[in-house]
């Protein structure tokens, strides 16, 4: 029997960072001691308290269906989370989903049709290209590569390539995979082109707890942006949760009305007793707080060993990668790389801006040293 896939699935490609990991372990089976600076996950526990609240939930039977846009105490913590970032939802507003990847599957599902043209900001997270894909849309994609990826600086390239043809712009700030936090002045020219083209504008906001020395702004908390704006946001990144699978976002009514169809029809709900640890994890200050110190030191010794080794990056305000530029050949880079130093990265053009390997800092600062190290010594820097 010969299957026929769909042109939607077929055309994507699989995930870059997850086949650089699977190298990365392949070569570990072998007895390799690979520096793993290419995964985009908290090197961090779960904090306990979190922990403590997933198995008390468990303990009490929280292990059932749950409504499916996600129990209404945890909707209700995350509108109040939002409104104290100045998002003003009411827990009807908002779905629970099993990380905020799902959340951002179903928005696109529901909002992409066949030939709808979707606008990313390069570099972009791997997913966003793939979802769209698989939802039948086309992309138009805006370099920030030339800007030190900041946006305001591109605001005129931006300009030029939304149009009233274009359905939606996905803003992710902080950003994967270069760290850049959007100023308020971009985020404004962000909002009146999307007024002008009246374009949908979903925020990726999961690195939002993890920015040093600046606060990244919401985009929905802009005049014009709250009914045209759908907030994304998780658990995975701010408190070390990646495979409890908790995420969430929050929009307008009906949008939640018809992407909570493609919900309740694909994952039912998010698991019961991670809920439940969820409202601990949204309680939990002091852990996040020392995550983000640890995350900044981290930045500030790569940034700084790179210097030492004379390359000029970008030094990120917020989540935890920096882009370090390498050859044209990005991707035969980042295999000799893995190959040579047993250094693994991702390359640039996996987000769509070749010529860089993206490194996360998500990794002790013994272990970055070790890396840059290797790295320089095998001629890579
Ligand atoms: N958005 C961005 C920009 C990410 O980097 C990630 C994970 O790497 C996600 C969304 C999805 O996060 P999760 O599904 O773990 O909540």
């Amino acid at each position: 029997m010969t299957m026929e896939f769909t042109d939607r699935v077929s055309r994507v490609e699989p995930s870059a960072t997850l086949a650089i990991s699977a190298l990365a372990t392949e070569l570990e089976a072998e007895g390799a001691d690979v520096v793993d600076l290419s995964v985009g996950e908290p090197d961090f526990p779960t904090p306990e308290n979190i922990v403590g609240a997933g198995k008390d939930a468990m303990d009490a039977g929280h292990t059932g269906y749950t409504t499916s846009a996600g129990i209404l105490e945890l909707r209700e913590a995350i509108a109040d989370k939002l409104a104290d970032d100045g998002l003003d939802h009411t827990a009807d507003e908002i779905i629970v989903t099993p990380g905020a990847k799902q959340a951002l599957y179903e928005i696109v599902q529901a909002l992409v049709e066949d030939g709808d043209e979707v606008a990313l900001l390069d570099p972009a997270w791997v997913s966003y290209e793939a979802m769209v894909k698989m939802a039948g849309g086309d992309l138009t994609r805006i370099d920030l590569s030339a800007h030190e990826f900041q946006l305001e600086p591109a605001l005129d390239d931006l300009a030029t390539a939304v149009s009233d043809e274009t359905e939606l712009l996905i803003v992710n700030s902080p950003s994967n995979p270069t760290g850049a936090v959007y100023s308020d002045a971009a985020l404004e020219g962000v909002r009146d082109l999307a007024v002008e083209h009246d374009i949908t504008v979903i925020s990726d906001e999961i690195y939002k707890e993890i920015a040093y020395g600046v606060e990244p702004t919401s985009l929905g908390t802009l005049e014009g942006m709250a009914d045209r704006t759908i907030t994304v946001n998780g658990f995975s990144k701010a408190y070390s949760m990646t495979g409890w699978r908790l995420g969430y976002f929050a929009g307008p009514e009906e949008l939640i009305d018809q992407a909570g169809k493609l919900h309740s029809h694909s994952v039912s709900s998010a698991v019961n007793f991670v809920q439940h640890a969820g409202l601990e994890a949204l309680e939990t200050e002091d852990a996040v707080t020392e995550m983000v110190e640890a995350f900044e030191q981290r930045r500030d010794l790569v940034a700084d060993l790179l210097d030492d080794h004379g390359v000029d990056v970008a030094v990120p305000e917020g989540a935890f990668y920096i882009m370090v530029p390498v050859d044209d050949d990005d991707q035969a880079w980042c295999e000799g790389a893995i190959e040579d130093a047993h250094v693994a990265t991702v390359p640039g053009s996996a987000f769509g801006t070749p010529g860089y390997a993206r490194i996360s800092y998500a990794a002790s600062e013994e272990r970055l040293e070790e890396g840059i190290e290797r790295l320089a010594e095998e001629g890579y820097l």
